[in-house]
């Protein structure tokens, strides 16, 4: 144990010292975090009364209010359906909402700058009214944040666009799920497309506003280090996890219409395998980068009935634990039987010259044993070992991108365990987690994704054709498995997913991480 204990704290001494020359940082360097002043803006969250909006958004203003990104005169307002409650009232339920939840410093201060106005959407009054309320202040950044199902999106857009709101910069945010298909997301795409342009327009997926998403930027394009060996030639293998404890909840009618396939496979872990895939993008612009993306999207190889089999596990949960609790199958969740997978496995291929014939194996599913998405990128083994067997077996250099529960990266490298007894290797792990490094405050991906809207920032937003293209490649899946007419494999809640799972990356002599080295 103590001599663990003493290799830890050598490696990690050598290993931070050793960082400070990889990543440029030299002592004296202000790590405070940066942000232009902003004008005054309105932010006006459709749906303001909703889950998103209560969990997700009003928390993530709050910060921003209290790091000075509000300044005086920015409006919030929120609209829902008329519940018959004054602003004042609204500011009440947000108080009970946010005051139960960790940090809610600056609250009091930051409640003045909402205000609730009743509109049903759909109808065609009240319009006017919430017209000329958002328009009492002149021209400034207005950000429509449709926090609402997207049945209603075109009814938003259209009254926006019909009431003089959608002109000048105002920008419109939308969130997941952008269609359950290629067709209905083109559907959304050209009804919002009618009222905002492609500039105007934010699609958020909020893995891309995580810090450590963007650190894999910094290290793959910052640093001459990973850049030569992020090929075929050097890299084994990508694994991406995204995985979940809870089950399906009170979500279960909108979830069994989607599945974990089009809820987070088509969206959140085809951006993370683009960002990890993509080349070199020639500036670090918007466009830039979300061209390189496509590039990336377009070079999925085809997964359609000749090969789903192979390359797709699909899976459902039963009866179990969760949390250390018994907990419910999916079906039971549900109320009713359901075909519908809470699980998906697949080996992904990305065919071009750099990356042909690694695979990429994706997998996320609902009842996992933790609550964990990472990325691990599997170097290559050393071509020959050199030491004697009692050294100890090799194991291959890792890069592991952490987005939770704690963002974080780490560095799997064999290191001499010190003192003496000859040589004995061992997987270490170097931890390259900064933000905890220089005691900079966590910050979420809404908090950095609403700071760009109202910046006019699209970088880490998706562009219409990376969404359609993400369809793209999965709606064959998607016909695959409807034509197969083969019930997913079943798989107890917290276990790690159907048997089949771990046998799609071990037929290729892998494994999939656990972190132990
Ligand atoms: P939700 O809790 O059901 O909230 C929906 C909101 O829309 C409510 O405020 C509701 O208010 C409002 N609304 C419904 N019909 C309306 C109408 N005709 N006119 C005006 N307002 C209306 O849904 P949510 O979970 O917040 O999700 C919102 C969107 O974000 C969905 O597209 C969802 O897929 C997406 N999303 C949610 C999460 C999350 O963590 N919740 C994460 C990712 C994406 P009233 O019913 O009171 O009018």
């Amino acid at each position: 144990m103590h001599c663990l204990y003493l290799l830890r704290k050598t490696v990690n001494c050598a290993v931070q010292n050793v960082m400070w020359y990889f990543f440029g940082i030299v002592t004296g360097v202000d790590m405070t975090p940066h942000s232009a002043p902003v004008e005054p803006f309105d932010l006006v969250i459709f749906g303001g009364t909703g889950d998103l909006a209560m969990r997700k958004l009003l928390p993530a203003l709050l910060h921003r209010f209290n790091d000075g990104q509000m300044p005086p005169g920015s409006r919030v307002i929120a609209v829902a359906r008329d519940h018959g409650f004054s602003s004042a009232q609204y500011r009440e339920r947000v108080q009970q909402a946010l005051s139960g939840k960790g940090d809610h410093a600056g609250l009091a201060d930051f409640l003045p700058l909402l205000d609730f106005h009743a509109l049903d959407v759909t109808s065609a009054e009240g319009w006017q009214s919430f017209a000329q309320e958002v328009l009492r202040v002149g021209e400034r950044v207005r950000v429509f944040y449709l926090a609402t199902s997207p049945d209603i999106f075109v009814p938003i857009c259209e009254g926006l666009h019909s009431h003089g709101l959608a002109a000048g910069q105002s920008r419109v945010v939308i969130e997941k799920p952008i269609g359950r298909d290629l067709a209905s997301a083109a559907r959304i795409n050209d009804a919002v497309g009618r009222f905002f342009s492609e500039q105007q327009t934010y699609r958020i997926d909020h893995y891309l506003g995580k810090e450590t998403v963007q650190n894999l930027t910094a290290l793959r394009f910052g640093n001459a280090l990973f850049e030569p060996l992020w090929n075929a030639a050097h890299i084994d293998h990508v694994q991406i996890t995204v995985a979940e404890t809870v089950g399906v909840e009170s979500r279960g009618p909108y979830y069994d219409k989607s599945g974990a396939l089009r809820d987070m496979v088509q969206n959140h872990l085809l951006q993370l395998l683009c960002l990890v895939a993509m080349e070199p993008p020639a500036a670090f612009s918007a466009d830039a980068i979300r061209d390189e993306k496509l590039k990336v999207l377009r070079a999925l190889k085809p997964i359609d009935a000749s090969n789903a089999a192979q390359l797709t596990v699909r899976g459902q949960y039963r009866a179990g634990a969760a949390n250390g609790q018994s907990a419910p199958g999916y079906v039971e969740e549900l109320g009713q039987p359901s075909d519908t997978e809470t699980f998906v496995a697949i080996k992904a291929e990305v065919a071009n010259w750099r990356w042909a014939g690694v695979p990429f194996y994706l997998r996320t599913g609902k009842r996992m044993p933790e609550r964990l998405s990472e990325i691990v990128v599997t170097f290559r083994s050393v071509p020959h070992s050199i030491f004697e067997p009692s050294a100890g077996p090799l194991q291959s250099n890792k890069l592991v991108l952490r987005l939770q529960p704690d963002e974080g990266v780490k560095f799997w490298l064999m290191n001499k365990v010190p003192g003496p007894g000859g040589m004995r290797l061992r997987h270490v792990a170097m931890d390259m987690s900064f933000a905890e490094t220089f005691n900079v405050r966590h910050v979420d991906a809404y908090e950095r994704l609403l700071g760009d809207v109202v910046r006019g920032n699209p970088m880490l937003f998706m562009r219409r054709d990376e969404v359609e293209a993400g369809w793209r490649w999965a709606d064959q899946i998607l016909a695959a498995w409807a034509n197969s007419h083969e019930a997913p494999n079943p798989y107890t809640a917290g276990s790690w997913g159907p048997s089949a799972a771990v046998a799609l990356i071990e037929r290729d002599g892998r494994t999939w991480n656990d972190d132990a080295g």
